[in-house]
């Protein structure tokens, strides 16, 4: 068949889409240049918050509903887990939906439906699979064997090393459809970037809802050697990882501030392809605040972990998560957050107006700050952010940064755009030939908000 996946939320969808993409591949199915030209089409959904739901459920919706639809269609991700066998009552004609540590049943669900004449003729009753909390999917580490030619799974992949999330934030609903902690054994991510860099690959992004825990609800590395570098996990696992031939470069996110300890800091000093970049969600700057939303850690600690990481190289990106409006938010709580974002000088900031999500202990509280006042904190921290992208880009002017080719800039074909370590784009002329997927100096000459643009050095 031909399939297309439609994919809403995280790069943790983002990868599960991928691995079912590689494994219909395997199992004989091609990708469809889009969703019109596609027998099946898979939805992968997202609940973190209300709206995020809804789209992907719209999606659905306009799918199923198509006259005379020729295609099978599924749901996948985490809005499947969050309503369970009430997404039919929503969906009635929806052909399977899988929740988000199942994604490996989808070839099967796919061949089944086949065999009982689908798409032409919808004789089963509509399927939902149910992932346990402790489940490890199947499939985990499938990657194409052949990736798009000069596209971006070329030369960059991500992948997954920790299931689920312990943490228990007060308004998440992230460990309810997620699942428990689980860390992938370091051999196997250590096998499968291996096999990724000798296809080509150029930079891995290590993905998790808090990768910093890793190795900590159970056991990653299975022989102790008393040679490492580094006795935490994760920063054990990055200087494996970054022995490894071919490879250049090594992300990972998301980030707990909790978890940035001294050690990690050096990890970033000591393995030259670990990228000086770190996404580290603070979600509010009031102290009062971080205490109700269970974040373990007070905003002197957080400045803390940003000081220790710029303190050796200025230049260190941080970005981060904040949510405007959480229960009770007073204005003097938005104007912490509004001077924490200023003394972290963040690279950049996603900024998130609070969405309740039902069974999260926050859901019981009055979600009091009204609408447009969330909108104002929003526009607020935005602008200010815009402000700080230039003055924080600015300061690399007349730098060389090594920026790692993606290909032609959207904006403006002539030039070619890349990211250099702290991820940050930077846009240049190719004065000579350059390559997809190669390392090329750039001296830094314009700072915008988003974007750097330089020549070639
Ligand atoms: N595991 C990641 C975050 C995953 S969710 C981490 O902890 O770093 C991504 C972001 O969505 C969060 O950082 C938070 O800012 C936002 N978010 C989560 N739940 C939310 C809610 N109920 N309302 C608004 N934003 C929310
Ligand atoms: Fe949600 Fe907190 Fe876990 Fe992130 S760390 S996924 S915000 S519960």
């Amino acid at each position: 068949m031909r399939f297309h996946i439609h994919t809403y939320g995280c790069q943790m969808n983002v990868r599960d889409s991928e691995a079912v993409s590689a494994m219909l591949t395997a199992a004989g199915h091609v990708r469809a240049a889009g969703e019109e030209d596609a027998d099946l089409v898979i939805v992968n959904s997202c609940t973190v918050r209300q709206k995020a739901e809804e789209k992907a459920l719209g999606k659905c919706g306009n799918l199923c509903a198509a006259k005379g639809r020729p295609q099978i269609v599924g749901l996948m991700g985490c809005a499947v887990k969050r309503l369970g066998a009430d997404i039919f009552k929503k969906l009635p004609k929806l052909d399977f939906a899988v929740g988000p540590r199942r994604f490996g049943l989808i070839p099967k669900i796919v061949a089944d439906l086949q065999a009982q004449g689908y798409p032409t003729s919808r004789t089963g009753a509509n399927r939902l699979e149910l992932p346990d909390e402790d489940e490890i999917p199947e499939g985990l580490s499938a990657h194409a064997d052949a990736p798009v030619d000069g596209g971006a799974d070329a030369f960059k992949s991500y992948v997954t090393i920790l299931l689920g999330c312990d943490n228990r934030c007060s308004y998440c609903i992230v460990p309810d459809v997620r699942g428990h902690e689980y860390s992938r054994p370091a051999r196997e991510v250590i096998a499968e970037v291996a096999a990724l860099a000798a296809r080509g690959v150029k930079e891995v992004c290590l993905l998790g809802q808090s990768v910093l825990r890793y190795g900590v609800r159970n056991k990653a590395w299975f022989e102790e050697d008393p040679t490492l570098q580094y006795s935490e996990s994760f920063p054990r696992l990055l200087a494996a990882l970054n022995e490894i031939d071919g490879l250049e470069r090594i992300r990972f996110t998301s980030a707990h501030p909790k978890g940035c300890t001294d050690e990690l800091v050096r990890t970033f000093r000591e393995c030259r392809k670990v990228c000086r970049h770190i996404h580290l969600p603070v979600q509010s700057g009031s102290d009062r605040i971080l205490k109700e939303m269970g974040r373990h850690y007070t905003r002197a600690e957080y400045l803390a972990a940003v000081a220790k990481l710029r303190a050796f190289d200025p230049s260190f990106a941080v970005t981060t998560d904040v949510i405007v409006g959480y229960p009770g938010e007073t204005e003097e709580d938005f104007e912490a957050t509004r001077s924490l974002m200023e003394e972290a000088g963040f690279d950049n900031a996603f900024i998130f107006k609070y969405s309740p999500r039902p069974g999260t202990r926050a859901a019981a509280l009055p979600d009091d700050v009204p609408t447009a006042e969330k909108e104002r904190r929003d526009q607020v921290l935005l602008a200010d952010q815009e402000r700080r992208g230039v003055r924080r880009n600015q300061t690399l002017i007349g730098t060389v940064r090594e920026v790692l080719v993606e290909g032609p800039s959207l904006r403006n074909r002539a030039r070619w755009s890349g990211r250099e370590t702290g991820n940050r784009i930077v846009v240049f002329e190719p004065s000579v030939p350059v390559a997809v997927g190669a390392i090329v100096p750039v001296r830094i000459t314009e700072a915008h908000p988003q974007i750097l643009v330089g020549e070639l050095a």
